[in-house]
């Protein structure tokens, strides 16, 4: 996983429709590709003029549906080690481990989204452009998921916090906490705004959470450069456990 993150922010800062924000994309595209993964790419519109992509892989079949994402993009002039190069190396790593071990009876989607940060310039409600789109699309389609984890900065600090969208639906979060507690860790359950990617999908009433270490220094910065491996090995175990269990609920 810190190979992947050297990578991500080897291409610099991933603001949304730039070209390092692509070339993380296409990075993203050809870990996949790697793997053989099944995958695709949606263009994302965005205010700017520009585009930016989601990137959308899934595995197994079955009736329940989970979705995982994580965006991808940084705001400037941070290179975003940790928000959010963390939590879509640990997505990554599951996706790999997904496609040798497909859940049963289940189907998991995981997102990495672009223009998740609020455009420069533009006022605040300027983000979350890539989960804003699918959910809207996977609604249209009356193909939204049961459940929605936001992973988004999880690789700095000991505190973890399972975070829901203001009073919606807590389930997506009780089962973080749960699945968390069966590995010794403690996750505190919160509520917050529109934060973070599961903003979208909770609006639209499927249970979602945002799993996050809020304890960084260095959020937003220039030297957001570094992450804890521990953090994110934590973070992979406490997802998995959650996929095990959602998938018995
Ligand atoms: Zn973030």
């Amino acid at each position: 996983m810190q190979n992947d993150l050297g990578v991500l922010t080897g291409f610099g800062v991933r603001e949304a429709g730039s070209p390092a924000e692509a070339r993380a994309a296409a990075f993203l595209q050809q870990s996949l590709q790697e793997f053989d993964i099944a995958f695709e790419v949606r263009e994302v519109p965005l205010p700017t003029g520009e585009d930016s992509l989601n990137v959308i892989a899934r595995f197994g079949e079955g009736v329940g549906h989970i979705l995982l994402g994580a965006h991808f993009d940084s705001k400037p002039p941070s290179p975003g080690a940790d928000d959010n190069g963390s939590g879509t190396v640990v997505l990554l790593e599951l996706a790999r481990r997904l496609v040798e071990h497909a859940p049963e009876n289940q189907r998991v989607t995981i997102a990495f989204f672009g223009a998740e940060e609020i455009l420069i310039g533009y006022d605040g409600n300027s983000h979350h452009f890539g989960s804003r789109l699918l959910a809207g699309q996977m609604a249209d389609l009356g193909s939204l998921p049961d459940v929605m984890i936001s992973v988004d900065m999880v690789g700095v600090g000991d505190q973890i916090v399972g975070a829901t969208y203001l009073d919606a639906d807590a389930t997506a979060g009780e089962l973080i906490v749960e699945a968390a507690a069966g590995l010794g860790l403690g996750v505190e359950l919160v509520q917050r705004g529109d934060i973070s990617d599961h903003e979208a999908f909770a609006r639209l009433g499927v249970p979602s959470a945002f799993l996050w270490r809020p304890a960084n220094p260095d959020y937003h910065l220039a030297s957001d450069l570094e992450v804890r491996t521990e953090a994110l090995l934590e973070d992979l175990a406490i997802l998995e456990a959650f996929l095990e269990l959602a998938a018995h609920k």
